[in-house]
């Protein structure tokens, strides 16, 4: 039974609580809970920012659907009284999505305008008549200029993952398509992180405006366990499959620095066995959606991807997200970290710090206020061991359906059969060997040398591992101790390696 009461003393009308129920939203979160009211009740400029998966598009857009709702069919001008600009085109079909699926019952028409998608069809929506446009802001510019859009009806203008859109790729454009709309239009910046410099840049373009700040103890989720490898760059790919290899239901997304870089690990993934797909910018946009789709349904378990790729899409239940490259800015981290460990679901947030790197890694681990160990990367003896025990379970399992019945009758003759000429122990170890030899093979994985024991520079020290960095550098600046010298580099020559796996052959 749906308790959704909350829903509706937030003020949210019938119809869109027909809408919630359809989607199965039981209760509103913090921050529907904090911006409905206020998006409904006035025309305010509004900044909300929540952590990743927290319904900010129903947020936004269920006042929107309120609005546009409280004008009679009749009277509603033929251009869009609504635009939401989403820095990438995936975001621009889910978020459209959403506010279809939200607006359903009601004759509100949505269009999604993207770049990378045929022209004829988006003239043939505008022209129709549409009252929300969701679009990324290039293919906006080219209609306005076209003139095939026209944005002086607009009531409301929505930057979802504002930083991001009012950071430099996307800020002149945004300037711009804003400049096209009446003066007593309506913003509402929503982002999961919203930078003080960025702050300040969205509050050029509002007038009096309210912030609604949903902050979790820490600025990612509790549900997710946060841990880094300290490593060599040459040893990543390696800590990549051992961390997939470990967890047997891995499902998570690869964080990469570049396209480059995502192309580089996809593929090494791929003809390594794992069922892994990459997703950036420079990927067809039908290629794309495929792939973001096919992870959805868990066609495939392993997406590489790149910050602005990966950016708000929903994809929900992801055991892990991996931090092969660390990002450049804090916010990225907990954008990417933001992605796991939601709906009551735990996940894992892996860290990649080279030992180069942690100076910034201090600084992340300072802004994102998260507690992240340092931990082992698995050694290949934890991974076959793990294996073993999750086989051992699937055994033990299938020999009690044997055990039930659940097995056809000329099996057990079979068996009979060959346990009158043979030992027990030699029969099921030859089955398990034909069946089951790779589960146990060592060949595939390589060495990796251990940093684990290492004292970095800039690191909290052994007894004040899990305090935050910025408490140390105080400490260090209150008793003028001097900061450790910067680590050497990574040896090069292969041979000085020292190795924590020598046992493999
Ligand atoms: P955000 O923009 O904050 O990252 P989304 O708007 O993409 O989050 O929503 C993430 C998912 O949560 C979507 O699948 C959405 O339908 C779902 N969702 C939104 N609000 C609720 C709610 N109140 N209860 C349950 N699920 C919700
Ligand atoms: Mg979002």
């Amino acid at each position: 039974m749906q308790n959704i009461q909350e829903f509706i003393d937030l003020g949210l009308s019938e119809k869109s609580i027909e809408a919630i129920k359809a989607k199965g939203f039981e209760t509103p979160t913090e921050i529907q809970r904090r911006c409905i009211p206020v998006l409904l009740s006035g025309h305010g400029d509004l900044i909300g920012q929540a952590q990743t998966g927290t319904g900010k598009t129903a947020a936004f857009a269920l006042p929107i659907l309120e609005m546009i709702d409280g004008i009679p069919a009749g009277e509603r001008p033929s251009g869009p009284m609504a635009l939401v600009l989403v820095p990438t085109r995936e975001l621009c079909i889910q978020v459209c999505d959403e506010i279809q699926s939200l607006a359903l019952g009601r004759k509100i028409r949505t269009s999604a305008i993207y770049g990378g998608a045929s022209y004829n069809i988006q003239f043939r929506d505008l022209k129709a008549g549409v009252d929300v446009v969701v679009g990324t802001p290039g293919r906006i510019q080219d209609h306005i200029e076209r003139e095939t859009l026209l944005l002086n009806n607009i009531k409301v203008c929505v930057l979802d993952e504002a930083d991001e859109m009012l950071d430099m790729g996307f800020i002149e454009d945004i300037e711009n398509i804003l400049s096209k709309m009446p003066q007593e239009r309506q913003l509402l910046c929503f982002s999961a992180t919203m930078p003080d410099p960025i702050l300040k840049l969205a509050a050029n373009f509002m007038t009096d405006f309210e912030l609604i700040r949903v902050q979790t103890q820490d600025m990612t989720s509790t549900l997710t366990k946060q841990i880094f490898y300290e490593l060599y760059e040459e040893d990543k790919f390696e800590a990549l499959r051992r961390t997939i290899d470990i967890a047997p239901d891995f499902y998570g997304l690869v964080f990469c620095k570049t396209k480059l870089q995502c192309d580089e690990i996809g593929s090494r993934l791929i003809s390594s066995g794992y069922n892994a797909e990459v997703l950036h910018g420079d990927l067809s946009q039908t290629q794309r959606e495929l792939i973001v789709h096919k992870m959805r349904e868990h066609r495939i378990s392993i997406l590489v991807a790149t910050d602005v790729a990966a950016r708000g899409i929903d994809i929900p239940e992801l055991t892990h997200v991996i931090n092969y490259s660390l990002p450049d800015e804090p916010e990225s981290y907990i954008h990417r970290v933001g992605r796991t460990g939601r709906a009551g679901k735990e996940g894992l947030a892996v860290t990649f710090v080279t030992p180069r790197e942690f100076r910034k890694f201090s600084f992340i681990r300072k802004i994102a206020k998260s507690e992240i160990e340092k931990k082992r990367i698995p050694t290949v003896n934890d991974i076959i061991e793990k294996k073993k025990r999750i086989l051992l379970d699937d055994l033990l399992a299938m020999v009690e359906e044997a055990e039930k019945g659940n097995c056809p009758q000329s099996m057990f003759s079979l068996a009979k059969l060959l346990c009158e000429t043979h030992h027990t122990t030699n029969i099921i170890a030859a089955l398990l060997n034909d069946k089951y030899n790779r589960l146990v093979d060592l060949s595939g994985y390589r060495e990796i040398r251990d940093l684990f024991d290492r004292d970095s520079s800039d690191r909290p020290r052994t007894e004040r591992r899990l305090r935050p960095a910025f408490r140390l550098r105080a400490d260090r600046k209150a008793s003028k101790e001097p900061r450790a010298p910067r680590e050497p580099r990574a040896p090069r020559a292969k041979g000085k390696r020292k190795a924590n796996v020598s046992r493999f052959k």
